[in-house]
């Protein structure tokens, strides 16, 4: 790839994106983030992008699907409900995707609000591409190389033989914010540009459900008030940061990389 053409966030720069409280904070000030996700299939999904989006710093956490029960059970400070997006009350931002399996009612909803989305995973299949150009709010798409490649209409070789022209082309297409996943994040914006690349992360991020703690993460700064290429690229930064802090050298859960996102926090904010 051309040098001038891409750029890394260092710790520096993640400390003074970071949203952290001021004594005249309040958990609506700080953000409230949606998460539409999980289904009876796959409820885990929503409990790990709930996991991601609390240890991201979110004022409050609404959670909107079929998992409401185990979203509870493990984090009781969310707030449940389970109709439709459109009805679960104000949020800064809406994380829709993970899990969700073919619920494409709630995909349709999220992406009709004006607050920024995320959508992952199951969403990006669901989205419809002209509904996503129309939006007037920012959308940030996050998909791994397989559904970069299914988006595009290529093989999922031809997306890893050619990451850089793979993610800008799908933020044109999309005129949205594009972070591709893999050994290193990419994150690039519909307009052109430099394209942030990170590579805080370590292979042993390769396990299921890792994506979905990232998706929450990156939810809650975007609820917090960052645009989606800062939001996409800190969250990717403290993501690969908490998994090499997780894995220590050992394997791990995506659970245990939604927790150690408190160690990659205080590592970036003291220097
Ligand atoms: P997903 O495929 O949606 O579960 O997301 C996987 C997450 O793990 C993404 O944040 C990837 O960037 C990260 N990841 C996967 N494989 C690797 C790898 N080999 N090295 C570093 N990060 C990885
Ligand atoms: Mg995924």
């Amino acid at each position: 790839p051309d040098e001038a053409d891409i750029e890394a966030l260092q710790h520096a720069d993640v400390a003074a994106l970071l949203p952290v409280p001021g004594a005249e904070s309040d958990k609506y000030r700080r953000g409230v983030v949606g998460i539409a996700a999980g289904s009876a299939r796959y409820p885990g999904a929503a409990v790990l992008a709930v996991a991601g989006a609390l240890r991201g710093g979110a004022g409050a956490v609404r959670y909107v699907g079929p998992a409401g029960d185990a979203v509870i059970a493990r984090f009781p400070e969310t707030l449940v409900s389970d109709g439709s997006p459109e009805r679960a009350g104000r949020v800064q931002a809406w994380v829709v995707g993970p899990g969700a399996g073919d619920d494409a009612d709630s995909v349709a909803a999220v992406l009709k609000s004006d607050v920024p989305v995320l959508v992952d995973a199951d969403g990006l299949r669901l989205a419809d591409r002209d509904v996503v150009r129309a939006r007037t709010a920012p959308t940030l798409l996050t998909p791994h190389a397989g559904e970069a490649a299914a988006l595009l209409g290529v093989s999922r070789n031809e997306v890893e033989g050619a990451r850089l022209t793979s993610v800008r082309e799908l933020a044109a297409a999309y005129g949205a914010t594009v972070l591709l996943k893999g050994s290193t994040t990419l994150v690039a914006e519909p307009g052109g540009g430099a394209v942030r690349v990170n590579s805080t992360g370590t292979a042993w991020l390769a396990t299921a459900g890792s994506g979905d703690v990232l998706s929450g993460l990156t939810g809650s700064l975007l609820a917090a008030g960052l645009g989606t290429r800062d939001a996409g690229s800190v969250g990717a930064y403290l993501h690969g940061l908490a998994g090499r802090f997780a894995a220590d050298g050992a394997p791990v859960g995506a659970y245990d990389v939604a927790d150690a996102v408190r160690e990659a926090w205080r590592d970036v904010m003291e220097g």
